[in-house]
């Protein structure tokens, strides 16, 4: 369930999403974990990314799609999963 999310999310990936800056914490602000699947949501204007997996399992315990970086509101169809990031193998 949650690596299709992550599928869905890897192939809407847009490319104005990627990170430019390399001054990133690869721990995640949910879990407290190295971030492995990382991702931001458009609505975002920071490059922080979260982990998708935390933060989805997140959601499904507590719904409230809230950024755990920034709190904005971020729908699952504004995630993207950053290639960038993911390219850099963490
Ligand atoms: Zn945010």
């Amino acid at each position: 369930m949650i690596a299709d999310c992550i599928a869905v999310m890897s192939k809407a990936n847009d490319p104005d999403i990627v990170a430019t800056s390399t001054v990133m914490s690869l721990k995640d602000p949910v879990s407290y974990l190295r971030i492995q699947v990382p991702c931001r949501s458009n609505v975002c204007s920071h490059n922080q990314c979260f982990d998708a997996t935390s933060f989805l399992q997140l959601q499904e315990q507590a719904p409230t799609w809230s950024c755990p970086i920034c709190s904005k509101t971020v729908a699952f169809e504004s995630l993207a999963v950053d290639q960038y990031v993911k390219s850099r193998k963490l």
